[in-house]
């Protein structure tokens, strides 16, 4: 065997699984197609953020925001964290509203949140719009520079001295029988392991069958050096809507301040495209949505835009576990939407506590709820 576990993909998935399984004794492999943390881990933003849209959602994402925040130090040294927290942003009294309910949500989940009335909101955000009405601001929200993250997590991590990486390396085909797991690489040469963890975003439907991936493309803008325009990463209350529930193209405000001085700008979301390249009718209604909340946004020189695409199942969560029923040689780390930075530490935890027969590391409501085979038999819309 070339190693107890091989990793196929190194993003921030990928890597935050190898990392997990190192650490615990285990020498593994990762089989990275082109470089380290690229794929979606290099087109996002890398907001480290608590949502819950759903009760599995929340759990994931509050217990992996712990672990981001226990390896800030390090991550602080290689210039890859910053504490900025989350400002929601209501624009009206249904997004007040929104806001009292998120509160309540995260008071009783145990995440630190404290409401802003409109005054508050801009002593904490004077260049916001003055027509806001108030926000939710998360204070223990973060942001990590994701590729940066992922490099850390296979070189530097305690077990990284047990991982090895091979870029440049294609896996054509996975599979696993009673006693071992086995990646066949695009050259045709054969790996085998004890188990094998597909972990390549979007592209694990073309390895493991009846994965049901959608991508979902998302545009981001850098601009030039501002320092101190913003101070946390806002976003409007209606993010959670655009994120989660549209089916067409949609826009929502999000911004991030970069310790640079420069300004990260999203959000958008669109099916059914596979087209990498920028859309200036999605980027330019995204632009103006951020103008909405930023009224200064158009004096600001624009660096780069770029898309991305999210691997999103069709209820929105992760699949995390044996890639078929009783199978435990081959396992699936995929399909985190637009949050697989915030949830990769914890998808690690929650992929070796299977693997190694343990009880879940955080309690979730539904056991099942990250399972590949809650799709049996489902099928993606056209
Ligand atoms: C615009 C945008 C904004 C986002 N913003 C955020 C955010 O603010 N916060 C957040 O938490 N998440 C965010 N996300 C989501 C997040 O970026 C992804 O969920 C996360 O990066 C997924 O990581 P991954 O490792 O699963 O996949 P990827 O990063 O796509 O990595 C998969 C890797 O597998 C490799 N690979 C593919 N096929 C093979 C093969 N056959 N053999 C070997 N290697 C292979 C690829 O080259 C790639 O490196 C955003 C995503 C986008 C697109």
């Amino acid at each position: 065997m070339s190693a107890d576990a091989i990793v196929v993909g190194a993003g921030i998935v990928g890597a935050a699984c190898a990392a997990e399984l190192a650490a615990r004794g285990m020498s593994v492999e990762v089989i990275e197609a082109r470089g380290i943390g690229g794929g979606a881990t290099a087109a996002g933003m890398g907001h480290i953020v608590v949502m819950n849209d759903s009760p599995a959602e929340f759990a994931l994402a509050r217990h992996s925001r712990e672990l981001w925040l226990a390896l800030a130090p390090h991550l602080r040294e290689i210039d890859a964290f910053s504490r900025c927290g989350t400002l929601w942003i209501a624009e009206d009294d249904d997004e007040l509203a929104a806001a009292r309910a998120m509160h309540a949500a995260f008071a009783s989940g145990g995440v630190r949140a404290h409401q802003l009335d409109a005054a508050a909101l801009r002593d904490a955000e004077p260049a916001l719009s003055h027509a806001m009405q108030g926000g939710l601001l998360i204070d223990d929200d973060a942001i990590v520079y994701a590729p940066a993250a992922a490099q850390f997590l296979l070189t530097r991590s305690p077990g990284a001295a047990r991982i090895r990486v091979s870029t440049q390396c294609a896996v054509a085909a996975v599979d696993a029988s009673e006693s071992a797991a086995c990646v066949t690489l695009a050259n045709g040469e054969r790996r085998t392991a004890a188990h094998v963890v597909v972990a390549n975003g979007l592209a694990a439907s073309a390895l493991i069958d009846g994965v049901p991936l959608e991508a979902k493309k998302g545009h981001l803008l850098i601009t030039d050096r501002y320092p101190g325009t913003l101070h946390h990463q806002v976003l409007e209350l209606g993010y959670i809507k655009s994120a989660h529930h549209a089916r067409g193209t949609s826009v929502a405000f999000n911004a991030q301040p970069r310790p640079t001085g420069q300004m990260l700008i999203g959000s958008s979301r669109q099916f059914g495209t596979l087209d990498p390249a920028v859309d200036m009718n999605v980027l330019g209604a995204m632009l103006r949505r951020a103008s909405h909340y930023l009224p200064g946004i158009g004096a600001l020189d624009a660096i780069r835009a770029w898309t991305g695409f999210r691997a999103a199942t069709p209820d929105g969560l992760p699949v995390i576990g044996p890639a078929r029923p009783a199978d435990d040689r081959l396992w699936l780390a995929t399909g985190h939407e637009g949050l697989g930075v915030t949830t990769s530490l914890g998808t690690a935890k929650l992929l070796a506590a299977q693997m190694f027969g343990e009880p879940m590391p955080f309690p979730l409501p539904d056991a099942a709820a990250f399972s590949a085979q809650r799709f049996a038999g489902a099928h993606v819309d056209d």
